[in-house]
């Protein structure tokens, strides 16, 4: 079975990262722009990074015959100085026509405050404009219900929103629903330490089931292993559950949100199919 992994930051890993992945059949990921672990000083720190995901990962990650993609955007921790944001915004349509280049993403909230909520609907605009996939980030811990709810309202009344274009990220069981109901898609992110772990990854799928489901393991620059990605596929397979469904998860519903862009060059192996909801 193939695996695509939606949501990784490579550079914050090593190359080792690389060849255990492609030993677990990992032949695609995404790698959305996000915080490195430090606030940059300049928006020229910004375009070197974009520079950096969009065209040394990806020869990179060639080499573990490994498709590397990304999304472009101001992300939502250092979103809170709202004319520096727009400096780097500025910026960005320069890199959406690279070809590995999917969408915006990671946007969204960190804590909530109206200056990252600007930013993200600044950037909201530019993907609608350009009919590209959108990748948001929800925040952590006791902000993510709150956050999750003002964007989704945002969203929902904006009336130029293409749901199934975007894809709620870091989601966890009291998130999953409302989402999925409004027509958007979920991902949830595996932590090895704090947060999902891939027993309750699993056990949200059981009880929410497949559709508009994904999975990811976050790999950056804290504590974090692309590996839990496939411990949650073991987790399925420990469990019983079949292994289209299993496949439905971790390559077809990938291949379904993200071959909504025509540069992603991965194809599902069956038909798109809801049957697993419950
Ligand atoms: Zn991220």
């Amino acid at each position: 079975m193939k695996v695509i992994e939606p949501h990784i930051h490579m550079i914050a890993r090593t190359t080792q990262d690389y060849e255990r992945m492609l030993r677990m059949h990992t032949v695609a990921c995404c790698e959305p722009a996000f915080w490195s672990g430090y606030d940059r000083t300049t928006p020229q720190a910004f375009h070197d990074y974009f520079t950096h995901i969009s065209e040394f990962e990806p020869k990179r990650a060639a080499q573990y015959l490994i498709q590397h993609y990304c999304y472009m955007a101001m992300n939502p921790k250092e979103a809170e100085d709202v004319e520096f944001s727009r400096e780097v915004i500025a910026f960005i349509p320069e890199f959406l026509d690279k070809p590995t280049v999917l969408g915006i993403g990671e946007i969204g909230l960190n804590l909530n405050t109206k200056n990252e909520m600007i930013i993200f609907a600044e950037q909201v605009e530019l993907a609608v404009q350009r009919k590209l996939l959108v990748w948001i980030h929800t925040p952590h811990l006791k902000d993510k219900l709150k956050g999750t709810k003002m964007m989704l309202e945002y969203l929902k009344g904006h009336g130029g929103v293409d749901p199934e274009k975007i894809c709620f990220d870091h989601c966890e069981e009291h998130t999953v629903k409302m989402l999925r109901d409004a027509g958007f898609w979920t991902s949830m992110t595996i932590y090895p330490v704090t947060k999902n772990s891939p027993a309750r990854v699993v056990d949200t799928l059981e009880v929410y089931g497949i559709d508009h489901m994904m999975v990811d393991a976050s790999g950056d620059w804290g504590p974090s292993d692309p590996g839990t990605l496939h411990d949650a596929i073991v987790e399925m397979r420990r469990r019983g559950h079949e292994d289209e469904h299993i496949e439905t998860v971790f390559y077809n519903n990938p291949c379904y949100f993200l071959g909504q862009c025509e540069k992603f060059k991965f194809r599902s192996t069956r038909p798109r199919d809801a049957a697993w909801r419950v």
